[in-house]
């Protein structure tokens, strides 16, 4: 049996070292959420219930960019696996992306995409699409996956401005989890764990991430890729 490495526990270096950057990810993710979210008030109390943001991988290799954009390169993998968005919905939001199942995806640079727009189902995770959220971080395909500084300070206020969103309108906390917690727990004991995980993206520990308050471990953390 291989034997698994143990991770590097140090945490990585507190947002509060990249002020400047830290405000272009807080106002890049406002304007994705913006984007995403319904347009008129009639609109917005139709919204379908939204209880879960679920975070993914690209399964890519770690640090590589995906051409000739992250979210057109998605759009035409799930265009693939038969993934459709409504015609209406693609029509208000992301034309050209006419079968991408995430709502957001976040490149290396930390630049977030727009995908599915918040009124309209994912297609990203069995069983839980009428009710979540997804968003995909770039790369990831390791078990261990290592993403770049500016992905982890997109992901932090891209998280945090959803939740404070979809809070509001479900009038509830909004469960946030990997990809790989949502695999059936087949021993019953009420809790998902590695060995029944059906894949390990994202490849990071996400209950463990957000007691730390979002912030990565080093371990997860992609070297040379800060911006
Ligand atoms: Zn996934």
């Amino acid at each position: 049996m291989q034997s698994t490495p143990l991770p590097n526990l140090r945490a990585a270096p507190a947002p509060a070292d990249y002020p400047g950057l830290e405000l272009q990810a807080v106002e890049a993710a406002h304007a994705a959420v913006r984007a995403s979210l319904p347009r008129t008030l009639a609109e917005r109390s139709a919204m379908r219930p939204i209880d879960l943001i679920v975070i993914h991988c690209s399964a890519t290799r770690s640090g590589v960019r995906l051409a000739p954009e992250a979210e057109t390169a998605i759009d035409g993998w799930h265009k693939a696996r038969g993934f459709a968005r409504l015609p209406r919905a693609a029509a208000r939001l992301n034309p050209n992306l006419a079968h991408i199942g995430y709502h957001y995806v976040i490149d290396l640079d930390g630049r977030i995409a727009t995908g599915r727009g918040l009124p309209e189902p994912g297609a990203h995770v069995a069983g839980f699409n009428a009710r979540s959220v997804g968003i995909c971080m770039v790369g990831g395909a390791e078990p261990v996956a290592r993403y770049t500084l500016a992905q982890w300070r997109a992901l932090r206020t891209l998280v945090a401005r959803l939740k404070g969103e979809l809070d509001a309108l479900a009038r509830s906390q909004v469960r946030v989890c990997g990809h790989r917690d949502l695999s059936p727990d087949t021993n019953g004991d009420g809790q998902v764990t590695r060995q029944e995980w059906l894949k390990t993206c994202p490849g990071f520990d996400v209950a463990a991430w957000l007691q730390a308050g979002m912030q990565p471990l080093a371990v997860n953390v992609l070297e040379g890729g800060a911006a």
